[in-house]
């Protein structure tokens, strides 16, 4: 690791203020991307800012047909939660296959939101449901959020309080994951929502995509028959050790069917 300083806070304006006018700061949640990246020297921040001591961000409302989770909940607390299990079951279906569980006790969805991972669970879910991002500063669309692989529209020092989503009429997340570190290697989450049907699909690309192709098909007939013949295309997909870009594209179609299925 290389030398930095350490603040823990206690309100969101003192991380706010902490992390002001030093775009080497950064926010620390659950560090189990963060503090991997800094012992392996990959990142040199001059300063983290503890939010585990922010009570404010963690813990979830549900408030008619939307769910609220705040920035700091653990992937844990969503899984076991029977408010996200009643409301959205596919959420807590996502977070409960997240990683492990040391992975899930310590991760956060405002840490792997704001990470925005290529091969990450949680991207999926906010962009397929519509979610809204709440930050220190504003609200952001999901389909404003994620630019592009570990980038997203948040500016240097701006901080996720929130992430709410709307409760979808039909929802489910499929994925094939990485049989060492369980991250998708492709999943798809699909939504039947009151703005229409969104299909997500991460682990594929350099970033989480909507498949418009499935998207239309599904509008017209809601069943996993109706994208029996769209074909992902390869273009621009991930191809690595782990699968090759072919291969994938094959997992797109085959993980959105299963969710169609399992969504009923
Ligand atoms: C072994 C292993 C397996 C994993 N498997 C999976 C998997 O299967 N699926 C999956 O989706 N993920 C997986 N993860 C990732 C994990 O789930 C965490 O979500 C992820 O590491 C980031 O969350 P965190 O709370 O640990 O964030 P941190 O590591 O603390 O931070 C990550 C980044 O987000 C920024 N950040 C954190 N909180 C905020 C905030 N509120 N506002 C703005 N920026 C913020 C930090 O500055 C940092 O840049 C895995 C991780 C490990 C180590």
């Amino acid at each position: 690791m290389y030398d930095f300083t350490y603040a823990r806070v206690s309100s969101v304006a003192d991380a706010a203020k902490q992390l002001k006018g030093d775009d080497d700061a950064k926010a620390v949640a659950g560090g189990m991307t963060l503090i991997p990246t800094l012992k392996l020297r990959l990142a040199k921040p001059s300063a983290l800012v503890d939010l585990g001591g922010v009570k404010d961000l963690a813990g979830i409302k549900v408030d008619g047909k939307t769910v609220t989770i705040g920035a700091m909940t653990t992937h844990g607390a969503v899984a076991a939660s029977a408010e996200v299990k009643k409301a959205i079951p596919a959420l807590a279906h996502l977070a409960a296959h997240i990683g492990d569980p040391a992975v899930r006790n310590r991760g956060t969805i405002g840490g792997s939101v704001a990470n925005n991972d290529p091969a990450a669970d949680y991207p999926a879910g906010v962009l397929a449901l519509g979610a809204t991002i709440v930050t220190n500063e504003r609200q952001i669309a999901a389909d404003d959020f994620f630019k592009g692989m570990f980038e997203t529209a948040l500016k240097p020092g701006e901080l996720i309080t929130a992430i709410s989503f709307p409760v979808p009429e039909k929802a489910a997340y499929m994925k094939f994951p990485n049989p060492a570190s369980r991250y998708a290697m492709v999943g798809v989450f699909v939504a039947k929502t009151a703005g229409g049907v969104r299909v997500a699909v991460t682990g594929a690309a350099p970033s989480v995509f909507r498949q418009k192709d499935m998207e239309a098909a599904l509008t017209k007939k809601w069943a996993p028959d109706a994208i029996e013949g769209i074909k992902q295309k390869q273009d621009g997909l991930n191809s690595d050790i782990h699968a090759s870009a072919e291969y994938r594209a094959h997992l797109v179609g085959v993980m959105a069917k299963r969710a169609v299925q399992a969504a009923g």
